[in-house]
């Protein structure tokens, strides 16, 4: 179906984008122009944007983030790539499961609404979705694959079930993954309700296992700040374990792990967390009760209280001693709620002399404080640790390591404590297992049966997908929803078909979007989760983008989810994408980050039907750098709007010198009212242009190469504002080149085609109907990106004759705006003017600007 155009005389001579913006999209759709072909022989380039969470409406935050990588896609297009550049919807999950509990609507119900309304507003983007890829997270045809991946990671180990205090959200009745509780208040990420500790059995993913591999960054191009996140929070610090010896019989030694095992000599205690497994063998009868209610209160302290640095420190000596391997000294084993049971060992060796809180804590218990680290001056502090780690600090009061750098004696010390078999080199990392289930209804079933004697059984291949069913009472209790529903948790054990139950918790929705590019490539596939030929011609991505609030998740997720594919023997390449790019936030009006409760949403919808999808685009994109994003004001899209409408004068000027299409006012607008500035707009008239009609064509010409030049560079830098910029100036350079009766020239015709092309991707609309009015062929989007012709865009120079005492001895070529100082420095220098000047200082240099140079030698 294509749409026939309307006569041309009968066409409005405004620019008016309802008339037209429609009628493109249908044709594109009817014509698949958007659609990536997995056998188009040509280059490959696969371009994603974050897909949403089908919320309810698309914001404008939405279009934003989406306008950025349709522009660079769109610029690949051009340049004859076959680019795929798809959209989904991540349906699962929290947000779908409460807003359906508010309204008492099945979920489902709420989401496919959901999805149906997003859909219609994204198509008014006129973006280049490719649509036949669309995923749906909660699709059967999709969460199978999904259970799939969950099965390939259960059988490699990748996937285990382990009990673990975990972190609850209250409020939202979940658990939560670490990555998921925020700040030093440790609030769960989605509603900010403070979290609470509970030991749990979950199941967990092995994150941890590729710890190392996902500090590298060696072959991508990740932003520094997302860099920073995931280092930070992968935190690998290099030390020593180090073994100390009990004076009890039969019982292991405490191990800790220090990042200064240089400072081992100065360990004249240690603390243990009071839910050490060994405090309980350890502890003397005689102290028994005392640690017993110690263990008791410290357990009801939340961790956050537990790190505190403001709390005064609490103790209790356990009675037991423990042996430092270097001194051989007796040192009293206590326990304390600073020292926590889920980082390093949950045990420390003290080395108050050198470390805060150690320090403090020995001062409360009277404890020995002894100084083996200090600086060149040996000046030690009086009352306070001496925690500063500089590089010239020396040993003292360390047997045969003192007067050695304490750099040094890290290494010296560990080979020490090795070769004696009381420790070795060691590494930690900050980072844990991926907690991945969760008590809620709407998720992924996790593919797992429950046999009484055969235990936890993967629910075989080809029985998934293990559907979630539609009929449950959803509302959170706790205990997964799931665990009503008696009917589909009857199943069979797949080991020995007797009675077993299904597992009832859902997956963590982050499963989902591990690995949802993947499917993009192979959306149909219904008996691979993704076809291997597809997954090799199209990743990995060139191009990711979206919000760097997902840097230590998502971001962080799906470099996992491909490492240990990859290890699995599914994917032949190492990282998703090779490129990310996070763009910037829009807030509300009143500065805060849009929500329906604050009412500060800004709804695409009605800016599109004032002003056309292209204005609502091109405004986004101008409103300052694409990363950095900002308060949303829309004062300026007026002038936007009057961009477009000059653009439209220009391009469908036929000829003559005639005023062309008066910008439309918005009543109550002030002119000029943009955030940015609009270069130059208001050309000068007929008869205030300087130049010949020759020098009028090459300056024209020159507008529209340098233009190109810039624009493709801006685009690929995504500096998408200042490209808007260039395509405004190109704009005035035509109305210029119009009021000075140049319309019709092929100079023009050159300008104009090019404004054209390269506003295609930023504007697709007017650019697809201001092609066809200026004659060409359908459609501009496949049309060849304009390539700038160095010649033209070179910069103009002058000759400049040099004379010395009135006669022409050299020239120069320099362009217009060289400033007289440095014209007489180049006069000066030139060996055909020195020859005359003999060594001797001329007494005078006379510019004539832009005319000649006269070297005076005789005073
Ligand atoms: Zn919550
Ligand atoms: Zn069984």
């Amino acid at each position: 179906m294509t749409t026939e155009s309307p006569a041309r005389a009968q066409r409005p001579d405004r620019y008016d984008p309802s008339g037209f913006e429609r009628r493109w999209r249908d044709r594109w759709e009817a014509d698949e122009l958007d659609r990536a072909r997995d056998d188009d022989p040509r280059p490959k380039r696969y371009i994603l944007t974050m897909y949403p969470y089908p919320s309810g409406d698309l914001h404008i935050g939405h279009w934003y983030a989406a306008t950025g990588p349709d522009i660079v896609a769109r610029l690949h297009r051009m340049r004859g790539e076959n680019v795929m550049f798809p959209m989904g919807f991540d349906s699962f999950g929290l947000p779908a499961e409460n807003a359906a509990i508010d309204r008492n609507i099945h979920p489902q119900i709420w989401t496919d609404a959901n999805i149906e309304k997003m859909r219609a507003q994204f198509r008014t983007m006129g973006a280049m979705f490719d649509w036949s890829r669309e995923v749906v997270t909660s699709d059967p045809a999709y969460y199978r694959w999904t259970q799939w991946i969950f099965l390939q990671f259960y059988n490699a180990g990748l996937a285990y079930r382990a009990m673990a205090p975990v972190d609850w959200c209250p409020k939202d009745q979940v658990v939560l993954a670490r990555e998921q509780v925020e700040g030093p208040e440790r609030r769960c990420w989605r509603c900010h309700t403070p979290v609470e500790k509970r030991d749990l059995e979950q199941w967990w993913f092995r994150i941890t296992n590729y710890s190392d591999e996902l500090l590298n960054f060696e072959g991508i191009d990740y932003p520094e700040p997302i860099r920073l996140m995931q280092t930070n929070w992968i935190g690998r610090s290099e030390g020593a374990e180090i073994d100390f010896t009990t004076e009890a019989d039969d019982v292991e030694p405490i191990r800790v792990f220090t990042t200064r095992p240089d400072t081992v000599f100065g360990a004249t205690f240690m603390v243990l967390a009071p839910e050490h497994p060994l405090v309980a063998i350890l502890t003397t009868d005689d102290r028994r009760a005392e640690v017993e209610a110690y263990v008791a209160s410290a357990r009801r302290q939340t961790e956050i209280d537990r790190m505190s640095t403001e709390r005064e420190k609490t103790g209790v000596f356990i009675g037991a001693h423990a042996i430092n391997p270097m001194t051989n000294e007796r040192i009293p084993i206590w326990i304390a709620d600073y020292v926590l049971p889920g980082y390093g060992t949950g045990a420390i060796m003290a080395v108050p002399a050198h470390d805060e809180r150690d320090y403090e804590f020995a001062q409360t218990f009277d404890l020995p404080i002894r100084y083996v680290v200090a600086p060149p001056s040996g000046e030690l502090p009086a009352d306070a640790a001496l925690v500063g780690h500089t590089a010239d600090e020396v040993l003292i009061d360390s047997g045969d390591f003192t007067g050695m750098k304490a750099a040094e004696a890290i290494a010296a010390i560990t080979d020490a404590l090795s070769e004696a078999g009381h420790g070795q080199f060691a590494v930690t990392y900050r980072q844990r297992d991926w907690l991945v289930s969760r008590q809620r209804y709407w998720g992924a079933p996790i593919p797992i049966v429950y046999c009484d004697e055969h235990g936890a059984q993967p629910v075989p291949e080809d029985q998934l997908p293990v559907v979630l069913p539609q009929d449950v009472d959803f509302a959170p209790t706790g205990v997964s929803p799931l665990q009503s529903h008696a009917e589909w948790l009857a199943t069979t054990c797949p080991a020995c078909d007797g009675p077993a139950r299904r597992e009832t918790d859902t997956l963590d929705t982050f499963i989902d979007s591990s690995w949802y590019f993947l499917r993009y490539c192979s959306p149909t596939d219904t008996q691979r989760a993704w076809d291997p030929g597809d997954v090799a011609t199209w990743m990995p991505m060139h191009l990711y983008t979206g919000g760097a609030e997902h840097g230590v998740m998502h971001l962080l997720y799906y470099r996992f989810f491909v490492k240990a594919l990859r290890d699995l023997g599914h994917l032949a390449f190492d990282e998703p994408t090779l490129k990310l790019r996070n763009q910037g936030q829009i807030l509300g009006a009143d500065h805060n980050r849009m929500s329906k409760s604050r009412g500060n949403v800004q709804a695409p919808d009605e800016l599109v039907e004032r002003y056309g999808s292209d204005t609502v685009r091109a405004f986004l994109m101008f409103i300052g750098p694409w990363d950095q994003g900002g308060s949303w004001n829309p004062s300026g899209i007026d002038g936007i709007h009057r961009w477009l409408s000059r653009a439209w004068g220009a391009a469908t000027a036929t000829g003559g010198s005639t005023g062309g299409t008066p910008a439309p006012h918005v009543a109550g607008m002030p002119e000029q009212s943009l955030a940015g500035e609009i270069p130059g707009t208001g050309g000068p008239r007929a008869d205030e242009v300087l130049g010949t009609v020759e020098e009028l064509t090459r300056a024209l010409r020159r507008a529209a190469h340098v233009a190109i030049g810039e624009v493709t560079d801006d685009i690929e830098g995504m500096h998408f504002n200042t490209a808007i910029s260039r395509l405004m100036e190109l704009t005035n350079a035509l109305v210029r080149a119009r009021e000075t009766g140049l319309a019709g020239t092929a100079a023009y015709a050159e300008a104009a085609d090019t404004l054209i092309l390269l506003m295609a991707p930023f504007t697709p609309h007017i650019a697809e109907e201001l092609w066809e009015r200026r004659g060409h062929d359908y459609s501009v989007h496949t049309q060849a990106w304009p390539i700038a012709d160095p010649s033209l865009t070179a910069t103009e120079t002058i000759e400049l004759p040099v004379q010395v005492d009135g006669k022409l001895r050299d020239r120069l070529v320099v362009t217009p705006d060289t400033p007289a100082d440095e014209i007489e420095r180049l006069a000066l220098a030139s060996e055909h003017v020195q020859r005359y000047l003999e060594g001797q200082a001329p007494a005078r240099v006379i510019q004539i600007p832009g005319r000649l140079v006269n070297v005076v030698t005789r005073r």
